[in-house]
C-alpha cells in the first residue's frame, strides 16, 4: 500500500508535497522519518505503567453515527459540496434526491445507515489508497502533476456531426460511440438537459448515437452526475439491468472523485460501481450556480432566452455563448465571477485525475482534444476507436501550448487548499478494532 497524502498541506507548497506522490512522506499526523542520527536517549527508564482504562481492558473507540444531517453540516452547509451525487446515488432506501440548489436533498425518514455520508469525497479522500485501487500503482515522480497517465494525444472525432456538436475535437463522444457500437458497454452516464429548465444540466443514461450527439457539448454547471448510478441500483428508478449492465461513465473530476469514493470505502456502495466499464473525465477549473449564470445573468440581464442557446464555452479566460451561429456574448469571464461556486476552491484536480481517459481542450490546437490516457484499458479505448475510424489521434506537442501549457495549469490548481477534505481524522475507523492505548504492567525482576 502506498503512503497516503499529506493531510493538510500549505497553500503554497508545490505539488510534489500536496499530491499523492508514491514518496516516503509519512501519513498526517505521523512524524516525518529522519535521517540525521538520533541522539542517545536520555529518558528516565519507564515507570511502572497502569491501564489508563482501569477495569475495562480493550476497547473499541466509541462510534458516532455519521449521517444525512452530518453530510449537510460538515459538507452542504460548510460550502464544500460540489454536487457530485454520490450520496443520491449510495443511499440504499432512495430517499435522497437532486435539487434546483445544486445540492442534496432528502425526502423521507432516514434509516441512519450512515452510507451517504462515507460516500462523500468531501468528507474525506485518501487519494493515495483509491489511486492504488484504480492503477494497482502509486505514482511516479514524474507524474506528480498530471496523474498517472500512459499517452498524452490530440484527438478528433471523424464523424462531422459529432464534430458539429461537440464542445472541442468530440474525442469523448466519439469514444463513447466506439464503445456502444462495439458492445463494450450497454449505456453511457453522459450529462443530459433537465425537461425543465433549459441549459440545467443532469444525469442521462445514453444508448445510441442520437442520445450521445443531443448530450455532447459542455455544460458550466454541476449536474449531480454520479446521481445517475442510482438508476442502476434502484429498481423503480429506471430501465436499466443493475446485475448485467455495463456502463460507462462521463464525469468531473469531482465527480469521478465521488463515483471512486463510493467505490472504495469499506461502509460506502461498491456495488454501484460494480459495473463501470471505464470512465471519461473532463479538465475542469470551476463550475457555476445555474441559477446565478445561465437564468440570472445570460437570460436575465442579457436577454437571451436559454431555450434559443445552442452553444456555451467559457475559453481563455472568455464566455461565449451562441445562438445558431451568431456569437451573442464573447465577453471575459469575469462578467459571471459572482457566480463561481465556492467548493471549487478547494478542488486541487484540474486533469481528472481518477479517469481511464481524461479529456479537455487546453494543449491541443481548436477543434481537437486534448486526451491522456491513464489506464491500459484507456490506452486500448483510443487505440482501438483509431484503428476502426472513430478518430483521428497525433501526439500531443510537448511543448508550447501542448504538455507544457497543461502542466502549468494543473499546477496552479494545485495551490487551492484541499485541507477540507484531503485528511484523514474523520474516516471512520476501519474494520479492525481500533482499541484504546493499554500499557502492560512490567515485569517485576526474580
Ligand atoms: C464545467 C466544465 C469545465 C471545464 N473546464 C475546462 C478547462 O478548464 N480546461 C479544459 O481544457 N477543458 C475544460 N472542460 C472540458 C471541455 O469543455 C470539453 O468537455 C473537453 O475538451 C472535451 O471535448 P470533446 O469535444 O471531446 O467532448 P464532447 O464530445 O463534447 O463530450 C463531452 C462530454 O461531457 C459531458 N458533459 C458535458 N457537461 C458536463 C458536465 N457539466 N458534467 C459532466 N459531464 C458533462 C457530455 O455529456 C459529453 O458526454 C470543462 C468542461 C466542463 C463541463
Ligand atoms: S444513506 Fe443512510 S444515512 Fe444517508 S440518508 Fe440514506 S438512510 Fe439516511
Ligand atoms: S457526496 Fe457529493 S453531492 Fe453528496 S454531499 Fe458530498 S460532495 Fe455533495
Ligand atoms: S473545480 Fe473541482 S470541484 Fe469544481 S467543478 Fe471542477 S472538478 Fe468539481
Amino acid at each position: 500500500m502506498s503512503t497516503p497524502p499529506a493531510g493538510a498541506p500549505e497553500k503554497t507548497v508545490p505539488a510534489s508535497v500536496t499530491t499523492p506522490v508514491a514518496s516516503a512522506k509519512p501519513p498526517a499526523g505521523l512524524p516525518s522519518p529522519t535521517t540525521a542520527a538520533k541522539p542517545a536517549s536520555t529518558a528516565p527508564p519507564l515507570a511502572p505503567l497502569k491501564s489508563s482504562v482501569e477495569g475495562e481492558g480493550w476497547k473499541p473507540l466509541p462510534k458516532k453515527l455519521k449521517i444525512f444531517g452530518n453530510l449537510v453540516t460538515e459538507v452542504v452547509n460548510k460550502g464544500l459540496c460540489m454536487y457530485c451525487g454520490a450520496c443520491i446515488a449510495s443511499c440504499p432506501i432512495d430517499i435522497l434526491f437532486h435539487s434546483d440548489k445544486e445540492e442534496p436533498i432528502m425526502r423521507g425518514t432516514c434509516a441512519a445507515c450512515q452510507v451517504c455520508y462515507y460516500s462523500c469525497p468531501r468528507i474525506e479522500l485518501p487519494l493515495a489508497e483509491v489511486e492504488e485501487r484504480i492503477f494497482g500503482r502509486a505514482r511516479r515522480p514524474e507524474e506528480a502533476i498530471l496523474g498517472i497517465h500512459i499517452g498524452t494525444y490530440s484527438v478528433r472525432a471523424k464523424d462531422p456531426e459529432i464534430l458539429k456538436r461537440a464542445q472541442d475535437g468530440g474525442a469523448g463522444t466519439a469514444f463513447l460511440l466506439y464503445a456502444l457500437d462495439n458492445k463494450l458497454v450497454d449505456y453511457a452516464l453522459v450529462s443530459g438537459f433537465s425537461a425543465y429548465d433549459p441549459w440545467r444540466p443532469e444525469p442521462r443514461a445514453a444508448r445510441t448515437r442520437e442520445d450521445l450527439l443531443e448530450s455532447a457539448g459542455s455544460r458550466y454547471t454541476p449536474g449531480g452526475q454520479v446521481g445517475g448510478l442510482a438508476d442502476v441500483a434502484i429498481p423503480n428508478r429506471g430501465g436499466v439491468n443493475f446485475e448485467e449492465d455495463k456502463i460507462a461513465v462521463v464525469g468531473l473530476p469531482c465527480e469521478l472523485q465521488g463515483m471512486w469514493r463510493m467505490n472504495t470505502h469499506w461502509i460506502a456502495t461498491p456495488k454501484l460501481a460494480r459495473n463501470v466499464v471505464f470512465t471519461i473525465g473532463l479538465f475542469c477549473s470551476k463550475v457555476f450556480d445555474y441559477e446565478k449564470m445561465m437564468v440570472d445573468y445570460v437570460q436575465g440581464k442579457r436577454g437571451i432566452d436559454l431555450r434559443t442557446v445552442t452553444h456555451v464555452n467559457v475559453k481563455k479566460n472568455r464566455l461565449l455563448i451562441r445562438v445558431g451561429d451568431k456569437l451573442v456574448i464573447d465577453e471575459p469571464v469575469e462578467a459571471i465571477g459572482a457566480a463561481a461556486r465556492e467548493e471549487c476552491n478547494a478542488c486541487i484536480d484540474y486533469s481528472a485525475e481518477l479517469a481511464d481517459l481524461a479529456i479537455g481542450a487546453i494543449g491541443s490546437p481548436a477543434g481537437w482534444t486534448t486526451v491522456l490516457t491513464r489506464t491500459p484499458r484507456g490506452e486500448e479505448i483510443l487505440k482501438s476507436a483509431e484503428e476502426t475510424g472513430y478518430v483521428e489521434v497525433k501526439p500531443l506537442s510537448p511543448v508550447d501550448k501542448g504538455v507544457k501549457f497543461l502542466e502549468r495549469l494543473c499546477l496552479k490548481k494545485r495551490q487551492r487548499d484541499p485541507s477540507a477534505y484531503m485528511r484523514r481524522t474523520t474516516a471512520f475507523p476501519k474494520p479492525e478494532p481500533t482499541l484504546v492505548n493499554v500499557e502492560l504492567p512490567m515485569k517485576t525482576p526474580a
